[in-house]
């Protein structure tokens, strides 16, 4: 069966064909910039080492129409194809990013769930209309191909109502859908099931707290294989520091701005969301550059790093305490994979809650999963690559064998 997954952004369409025979990718793609002069489409066929052969095209692309059709043509290509036909695609995978409270699970698309996709426009606006656009786009090239969504929300839809409320008057949340939502569930919920299968154990009997950590950061405390907290809220905004986003603030802090700083709304949306977090504290968003810059002896860098960790450590403390039993914690994304300092400043002196790191495996620099703990460490700590759109595939494939 082959399964091709598509992420589509207000400019661009990640795309990767999956083998689910052989559960691989066979191709995987990026087409940036549509609607602009400069689109790029960068086109790689996997090969069984997990190398790459790379096709870079730089004709512009003026829709998403376009671009899909110039991917499903590659994707036939004598010489930089992998099918001979494009109805050799079983189906078709979409990352969507906000299903609100209307979906705990992935779905097959019909009518009703575009509406429903639709209707949670409000809570997401830069991501569902590409999102849709993308199905819409997708129904027509492959008329015949069932068509999956596949929500960053969902994973987060088991978390109970003492974590999703928030403390505001409760027609906020009945009338105006006001609640903690969460985000990365598609990772979150990767990496649990990859730690269940590392550690040979059924999900539905591990405690687990999972750190993804990119660009965009969130925690999720997963009990018995179910999320039960997780610290992205209405938006993704909240919870870590990330990349050029603060994370929890103080509420008021708007107030302050406003009153203060003359600011406007959209002053504040862009200070929060661009400026802030690791580039707010030291002027950089790229983690290695900060920690490098740290290494030299830049004190701001190393003030930053510190705020990053101690955000990460102090909810590790309290999903710790709302799980009550701990498995194992996980770290992910670009920088949970491979910042071994992170790794270490996020799980210093946990010793007591059983958490403790063997440095010399922690430093070890591999692309598979490995566990990072010392031997008699109670708690296990893994690291375990991400792959969101494998999830996506295997969502795809589950929901479609249910048909
Ligand atoms: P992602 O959003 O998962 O692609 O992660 C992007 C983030 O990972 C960026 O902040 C990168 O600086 C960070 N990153 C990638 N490689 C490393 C590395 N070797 N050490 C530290 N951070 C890294």
């Amino acid at each position: 069966m082959k399964i091709l997954v598509i992420n589509t952004g207000s400019s661009s369409i990640k795309y990767q064909l999956f083998d689910m025979n052989k559960k691989k990718a066979m191709v995987t793609g990026l087409a940036e910039k549509i609607g602009e002069d400069t689109s790029i489409l960068t086109h790689s066929i996997v090969d069984n080492n997990g190398d790459a052969r790379k096709k870079v095209e730089n004709n512009k692309i003026p829709d998403h129409a376009k671009g899909l059709k110039r991917i499903v043509e590659l994707l036939v290509d004598p010489e930089w194809g992998v099918i001979k036909n494009k109805s050799e695609i079983t189906a078709v995978g979409h990352r969507v990013v906000h299903g609100g409270e209307s979906f705990q699970s992935s779905t097959i698309i019909d009518e009703l769930v575009i509406s429903a996709i639709k209707e949670n426009i409000p809570l997401a606006p830069l991501h569902n209309p590409p999102n849709l656009k993308g199905i819409e786009v997708a129904q027509s090239i492959f008329p015949n191909a069932p068509q999956v969504a596949v929500f960053d929300t969902a994973f987060h839809q088991s978390i109970p109502p003492k974590a999703y409320l928030y403390a505001l008057p409760y027609k906020l949340y009945t009338k105006n859908r006001v609640r903690r939502y969460g985000f990365h569930g598609t990772s979150h919920a990767f990496v649990a099931g990859a730690a269940a299968e590392y550690l040979k154990k059924p999900l539905a009997k591990l405690n687990l707290i999972t750190v993804h950590l990119g660009n965009g950061a969130s925690m999720a405390a997963v009990k018995n294989g179910k999320c039960v907290d997780t610290t992205m809220g209405l938006t993704p905004l909240e919870g870590l520091v990330m990349g050029t986003r603060s994370g929890d603030v103080d509420p008021a802090l708007p107030f302050f701005l406003a009153e203060n700083l003359n600011m406007s709304l959209k002053d504040i949306d862009r200070l929060l969301n661009k400026e802030s977090g690791m580039k707010g504290l030291c002027g950089i968003n790229d983690m290695r550059e900060v920690e490098e810059k740290a290494e030299a002896g830049d004190k701001r860098c190393k003030t930053a790093l510190e705020v990053y960790a101690y955000r990460i450590k102090k909810y590790i403390g309290a999903y710790y305490a709302a799980l009550a039993r701990l498995d194992a914690v996980i770290f992910t994304a670009g920088v949970g994979e491979n910042s071994s300092f992170i790794r270490s400043l996020c799980c210093s002196d946990l010793e007591e809650l059983g958490i403790s790191i063997d440095k010399q495996k922690n430093e070890q620099r591999r692309k598979d999963i490995r566990e990072i703990n010392i031997s008699s460490s109670k708690v296990k700590v893994l690291v375990i690559p991400t792959n969101e759109e494998k999830r996506i595939a295997q969502e795809t494939e589950r929901v479609i064998n249910l048909k």
